[in-house]
């Protein structure tokens, strides 16, 4: 989106992208494009009181009418659909009745219901005219006024003088960092101030709504049509820190009640999350001149993609933006010292225990087809044990600042419970920050 909104204003602009293009979170989200996101209204008005909440609700409705106007403008085929929102409680709902007043006063057509079919609900916060879409079809569509490099992972950035490595050098005047978690570790401290979000999601055949919902709690079910079927999503989690395996088996269970019954796709993917549940999108740091980010939409990446690319269009272009201070990377989050240290120590505890070397597990404690982090060939390594006995042993270590991978039986895959970095089971990166992938300890 940053791309295409910066080329349209005539600007000079090469995209680099480490796989293929929406291979990323953007590949494997549900794609609710709603301002019915729950309690983020409730919480901001707490921490920074009614006019951000407010000026957070107009940023959303703005960023619903930047993908319905551009799907005009392109006449973008994208299953681009208008229907309800709605958010649900299986407790009193006391906070969505809060917030549901909230977001009267602020203009919103939403109203407080009762059990919502399909979804067994006590009270719900229904949200009229929010859209649905396939945000690859819809991206694939806009017009590419650009440079695009396929397959070429940044490698490493050299911030002053705006050099990325990736292979080659790229020369820029400008650096927008839209890496989903950000690369630059030196600048900016967002090591400390962002974490990953894992979710898990489910496709069925059958439709059994043609509505959007979404759980009130944080690691709640999340429903949407597609096409002739129905997604169903939940079960979040810190990316690395897995409290229950069996995830996809929960998901597929909870479908049945719906009426889900014939499941064709299991995938699972992160988001990255920040303290007061506003994305970043400005200055880098204050350090650097002319390196932006992009980062931390907590799951909601539609709506403020559109408002964080023009935001960083309006910064490059020396324009005004209504939502620049908003979404500052500088802004000063209010009310945070918990969830913060507890980061940091997440975050500590995770790369001391990378530096233990005791381990009295071997091989022989790695059940066929699960993956463990053991003593093997004379040092503590992460290995998988295939279905025929195989074993594929790689570095425990997560290359991007040493925290000890864990293994996610679900998604077969080993996840850094520090900044959420994962990796395939010969170590290849899925997911960043890591730049580098993580073999190269054996
Ligand atoms: C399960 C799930 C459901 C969601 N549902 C919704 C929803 O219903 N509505 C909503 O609004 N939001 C939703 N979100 C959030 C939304 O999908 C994300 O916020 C958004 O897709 C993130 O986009 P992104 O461009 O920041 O990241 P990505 O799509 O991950 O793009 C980042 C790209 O950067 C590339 N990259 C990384 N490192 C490098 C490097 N070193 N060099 C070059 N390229 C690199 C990656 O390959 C990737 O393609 C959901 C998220 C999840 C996880």
């Amino acid at each position: 989106m940053t791309a295409f909104k910066l080329a349209e204003e005539g600007k000079s602009v090469t995209l680099v992208e480490a796989g293929r293009l929406f291979g990323g979170t953007t590949g494997k989200t549900t794609a609710k494009i709603t301002a019915n996101q729950g309690n983020i209204y409730q919480e901001l008005y707490l921490r920074y009181g009614k006019e951000a909440a407010r000026q957070y609700f107009r940023a959303q409705s703005d960023g619903m009418s930047g993908f319905a106007d551009l799907i005009e403008k392109y006449g973008i085929d994208c299953d681009f659909t208008r229907t309800d929102g709605i958010i649900f409680s299986r407790c009193g709902g006391e906070r969505l009745k809060s917030t549901c007043r909230l977001l009267k006063e602020f203009g919103a057509d939403c109203e407080i219901v009762g059990e919502v079919a399909p979804v067994k609900s006590v009270c719900a916060l229904k949200m009229s005219g929010q859209y649905l879409f396939d945000p690859i079809k819809f991206l694939s569509a806009l017009p590419v006024n650009f440079e695009i490099f396929e397959n070429t992972r940044v490698t490493e950035i050299d911030a002053k003088n705006k050099i990325l490595y990736c292979g080659n050098k790229i020369y820029a005047n400008t650096v927008v960092i839209a890496t989903h978690f950000p690369i630059i570790d030196k600048y900016g401290g967002y090591i400390f101030k962002l974490r990953q979000s894992l979710s898990y999601t489910i496709a069925v055949k059958e439709k059994v709504t043609d509505k959007m919902f979404l759980d009130e709690e944080q690691d709640g079910l999340s429903v949407r049509p597609y096409a002739n079927g129905t997604l169903f999503g939940g079960f979040d989690h810190r990316t690395g820190r897995v409290k229950r395996v069996g995830s996809f088996a929960r998901l597929i269970n909870k479908s049945a009640l719906y009426g889900g019954k014939a499941v064709t796709h299991c995938w699972a993917a992160a988001d990255v999350m920040t303290f007061d549940g506003m994305p970043y999108a400005g200055a880098y740091s204050k350090k650097l001149h002319k390196v932006y980010v992009i980062t931390g939409f907590n799951k909601w990446g539609m709506t403020n993609a559109m408002v964080c690319a023009e935001i960083i269009r309006d910064a490059i272009c020396g324009k005004e933006n209504e939502y620049a201070r908003m979404f500052s990377p500088q802004r000063k989050i209010k009310a945070c010292f918990k969830s913060a240290l507890s980061n940091i120590l997440t975050n500590f505890g995770n790369i001391t225990a990378a530096y233990l070397p005791f381990t009295v597990k071997t091989v022989k404690n790695i059940p066929v087809g699960t993956g463990a982090v053991v003593r093997y060939k004379g040092k503590k390594r992460a290995v998988y044990r295939d279905e025929n006995g195989r074993l594929y042993a790689i570095g425990r270590m997560c290359p991007h600042m040493h925290g000890q991978l864990k293994w996610n039986a679900d998604t077969m895959t080993w996840d850094c419970p520090c900044h959420g970095s994962r990796f395939d089971i010969y170590g290849n990166i899925i997911s960043e920050p890591s730049v580098k992938c993580c073999k190269h300890k054996i």
